[in-house]
């Protein structure tokens, strides 16, 4: 006699929870929706780190109250833009591209409420720019936002605004990929480096934890925090296996100050980060990216570029 077969409905739906049905059972889930504390636990992450790095501290307990901020303003409701995704998804096209999306995103109304809720406690060290960004025209505005989006060269004043206006970009990217009924699949080969819902580039690839993803890597988009599979030791950018080279920080007595280690890759000359959640399970891509600066600065003799798309992280910005 055979046992009554058990739950055999949902492993043949072709979706599930995750996205789409893994190829065997048990298999790491290619693409995962952003989660619900996604901000609220960065926000924690920064808050130890700073904790952790005296010279850093101001700069990352003030990151710290701008996530915390972003989780606040997430909650809010906007109109979905998510009626068309399956129709994208069905012919290999990100739902949520920035090209065709970002001038009918939430954005401003989300930067708006960002400034709102930060204002109260602004440091004074930040309180010149915070103003000009309040003070600034819608005009204004957008141009700051199409140059972040476009990886464009900023003027000063612009660089000390942008990571609020990046803020606000991932607020509303982050919203909408949430709305999302399921996932895209995994990008095609040729762009495996960018994000399948909506082609911006991640700030770091990450070595999950957890029972379906342990020690899987997964790139980490900069702008909705979707991640996606990524083969370990090869490159994200070229795919190659043979010219990359890991370098992490370390302390006098030779230990590693944070988990995170710079993937170079001579064949494209480029480099990003991959933050180990095995070494610390609430290492966070974007906030560890921000507390190991000085791993950029350790290798920037390389010459090598830094592929990362970090909204917070403007190089030039004061840290
Ligand atoms: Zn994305
Ligand atoms: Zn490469």
């Amino acid at each position: 006699m055979s046992t009554p077969e058990r739950d055999a409905g949902a492993s043949a739906t072709g979706e599930h929870a995750f996205g789409r049905a893994p190829a065997s059972p048990g298999a790491p889930p290619m693409v995962v929706l952003p989660g619900r504390k996604l901000f609220a636990e960065r926000a924690q992450r920064l808050h130890r780190l700073a904790e952790r790095l005296p010279a850093m501290s101001d700069y990352l307990h003030f990151m710290a109250r701008i996530v915390e901020a972003q989780h606040r303003v997430l909650q809010q409701a906007r109109p979905s833009l998510t009626d068309t995704a399956d129709l994208a998804i069905a012919h290999d096209i990100p739902p949520l591209a920035v090209d065709g999306l970002w001038r009918d995103m939430s954005w401003p109304m989300d930067l708006e409420a960002l400034i709102a809720d930060l204002d109260p406690e602004v440091p004074a060290a930040q309180r010149v720019w915070f103003e000009a960004l309040r003070e600034a025209p819608s005009e204004t505005r957008t141009e700051l936002a199409a140059a972040l989006l476009g990886g464009e060269p900023l003027s000063a004043d612009a660089t000390a605004m942008a990571p609020l206006v990046g803020a606000a970009l991932q607020v509303a990217w982050t919203r909408q990929a949430r709305g999302l009924a399921h996932p895209p699949g995994r990008p095609k080969e040729s762009v495996r480096a960018l994000c399948p819902c909506c082609g911006a580039p991640p700030v770091a690839s990450v070595i999950q934890i957890g029972m379906a993803r342990s020690k899987v890597r997964y790139l980490h988009c900069g702008l909705c925090a979707t991640e996606w599979y990524a083969e370990r030791a090869r490159c994200p950018q070229c795919g190659d296996s043979k010219t990359l080279g890991y370098h992490t920080l370390e302390d006098h007595s030779g230990d590693r100050v944070l988990p995170v280690q710079a993937e170079t890759c001579d064949h494209c000359a480029s480099y990003l980060k991959v933050v180990q959640r095995e070494w610390a399970q609430d290492a966070d891509p974007l906030a560890d990216d921000l507390a190991s600066l000085a791993l950029d600065m350790m290798i920037a003799d390389r010459e090598l570029a830094r592929r990362a798309f970090n909204p917070l992280l403007v190089l030039g910005s004061p840290a």
